[in-house]
């Protein structure tokens, strides 16, 4: 199975702490994280606890991360799987692996479970006929929705589902009792890219020139995931140099690097 697991075991953990920027975001989250530390504080009062959300915004922006964080701070089990998994499937088998997961993670509620790039399967049903591989992608959304309806409300199974295509996706999956929240995970904007670089500079062993104001004014329209990029390569271009320390100049290369990448990926897209 596919289905993967962080926690105290694998030594995998994270925080809010490891995500900068996105406050809203982590603001609606945090509930989510209090239903899983305290579910009777809200059930006692005859609330129901939500069963998911949906995590939208562009690539590399942090909701895998988010995820994780809710895990990680509510301390329970992170069960994983990725929509684009289910493509081109055998028949029976993503509406199989589904099942399992649920099954697992029913076991070892309360948990998370993420479903990353969601689209992949929650596109709306009776559009794309012809493309091969429709059937069994319906199958899995079928069987999706089937275990979100199934569980009980207050199972302690909550589900966290990623997209940057919300506009494609199934109503059905949108509807009462199942992603009924949907949390926007926008691209960072010079405060919040200024905060990312902070989180990835801190492992890094850096020069007296280099400040994260000066690299976030550098990176307009880069994403948490470009700036982690940035950061690594900038490490291992001051390592090719056989240098000491990471510098400015090494930034500088590094997102000029990660400019290209970019310019050739839209080139490739348009
Ligand atoms: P995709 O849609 O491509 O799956 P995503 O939105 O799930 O992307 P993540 O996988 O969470 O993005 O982000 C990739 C990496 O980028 C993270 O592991 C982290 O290192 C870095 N990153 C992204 N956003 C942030 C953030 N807000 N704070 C700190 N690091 C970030």
């Amino acid at each position: 199975s596919k289905a993967r697991m962080f926690d105290k075991e694998t030594g995998v953990k994270v925080t809010f702490e490891d995500v900068a920027g996105l406050v809203e975001a982590k603001t609606e989250l945090e509930e989510i994280v209090e239903f899983l530390r305290k579910p009777e504080k809200f059930t006692e009062l005859g609330g129901k606890i939500p069963k998911g959300a949906l995590l939208v915004g562009p690539p590399g922006t942090g909701k895998t991360l988010l995820a994780k964080a809710v895990a990680g701070e509510a301390n329970v089990p992170f069960f994983s799987m990725s929509g684009s998994d289910f493509v081109e499937m055998f028949v029976g088998v993503g509406a199989s692996r589904v099942r399992d997961l649920f099954k697992k993670a029913k076991e070892k509620a309360p948990c998370i479970v993420f479903i990353d790039e969601i689209d992949a399967i929650g596109r709306a049903r009776g559009k794309n006929v012809n493309f091969s591989g429709n059937d069994e992608r319906e199958n899995t959304l079928n069987q999706l929705l089937t275990e979100m309806d199934g569980f009980a409300t207050n199972s302690g199974v909550i589900i966290l589902a990623a997209t940057n295509r919300a506009d494609v996706l199934d109503r059905a999956l949108m509807r009462a009792g199942r992603f009924d929240r949907q949390i926007s995970v926008e691209l960072p904007d010079l405060n919040e890219r200024k905060a990312i670089f902070e989180v990835h500079l801190r492992p890094l062993r850096l020069g007296d020139d280099v400040k994260s104001e000066f690299l976030a004014r550098q990176t307009p329209g880069f994403s948490g995931a470009d700036i982690a990029n940035v950061c690594n390569e900038s490490a291992l271009i001051a390592a090719r140099k056989g240098k000491k320390v990471v510098e400015k100049e090494d930034f500088l290369d590094a997102v000029d690097r990660i400019v290209g990448g970019l310019e050739k990926k839209n080139k490739i897209i348009s």
